[in-house]
């Protein structure tokens, strides 16, 4: 059984940014939770940036969602709880695509840092600005009033959710993917397949009412390698440009190949998918098999 590696496991090579927008086909939900100390316990509000007070689409709502679709994609039931949501984690090597692009915690023998790092996205300032001068309800918002009938009472109880108006647009979108090895540049194929599935379903509140319809768009995929960190930057990055998820997805072998050319990834003996019984190179962890 070979142990020795020609690098080091941990050693990053490089990332890939994807960037774009997301734009609103219908009204947009993202509340805040009532544990959430910057809204004070209001239930049907949206998030809030605190200086500009603009609604903001959080990095953690946009990557649960992301995560959710993809462990449903790939079959993976939610075993263990965190932070009050189910989610799937591997608890014996080797880590699942699901695993690998949005880590497992350190208590588990296939703990791994998260490859995949979501920002929060802000509303555009075009879309700010126009929210702003036709004066919606709230300030850049709508209040829709949603009616529930209890079916004992047979009462009619309305509450109110606020939403970002659809067209709304939010920019700029930046999912991050750090890359260690040649598996994190094919799974960022599977990442883009989970914008795909975001696009069919919803992200927040009130999707099954017709709320959080979006489309992410005017895409680019910027490879950084390591090495051009230390170096002065380029007059114009070099990437890959997509109008759409459609046609990244449609040019996944070409985005795959400019990312094995952009970031080279010196070869390791295996990786922890092809060898489970390889992961026990890992200093720290004893997988028991
Ligand atoms: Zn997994």
């Amino acid at each position: 059984m070979a142990t020795d590696t020609r690098r080091p496991v941990g050693q990053l090579c490089g990332r890939v940014l994807l960037r774009g927008s997301i734009r609103c086909l219908t009204g947009l939900h993202i509340g805040a939770r009532n544990d959430d100390p910057a809204v004070g316990g209001i239930d049907e509000a949206v998030l809030r940036d605190p200086l500009t007070l603009r609604p903001y689409i959080p990095g953690s709502a946009l990557r649960g969602k992301l995560r959710s679709l993809s462990e449903q994609a790939e079959g993976r039931e939610p075993n263990r709880e965190s932070g009050g949501v189910h989610i799937h984690l591997c608890t014996r090597p080797p880590a699942c695509v699901v695993c690998r692009l949005f880590g497992v915690p350190s208590q588990l023998e296939t703990a791994r840092p998260a490859r995949l790092i979501v920002r929060d996205v802000y509303l555009s300032e075009d879309s700010a600005q126009r929210l702003a001068a036709l004066r919606t309800d709230l300030p850049f918002t709508e209040v829709r009033v949603e009616a529930a009938v209890d079916r004992r009472s047979a009462a009619v109880t309305s509450r109110e959710i606020e939403l970002v108006p659809a067209s709304a647009v939010f920019s700029e979108m930046e999912l991050v993917v750090n890359v260690y090895e040649d598996q994190d540049l094919t799974d960022f194929g599977t990442l883009v397949r989970a914008l795909a599935l975001l696009e069919d379903d919803y992200l927040g509140g009130g999707g099954s009412r017709g709320a959080g319809s979006v489309r992410c768009e005017q895409l680019a995929v910027i490879p950084r390698s390591v090495a051009s960190y230390g170096q002065p930057p380029a007059g114009s990055p070099l990437q890959l440009e997509a109008a759409n998820v459609r046609e990244l997805l449609e040019r996944s072998d070409e985005v795959l190949a400019f990312l094995r050319e952009q970031i080279p990834v010196p070869e390791t003996e295996t990786t922890a998918d092809t060898a489970p019984s390889e992961s026990a190179a890992s200093d720290e962890e004893q997988p028991s098999l």
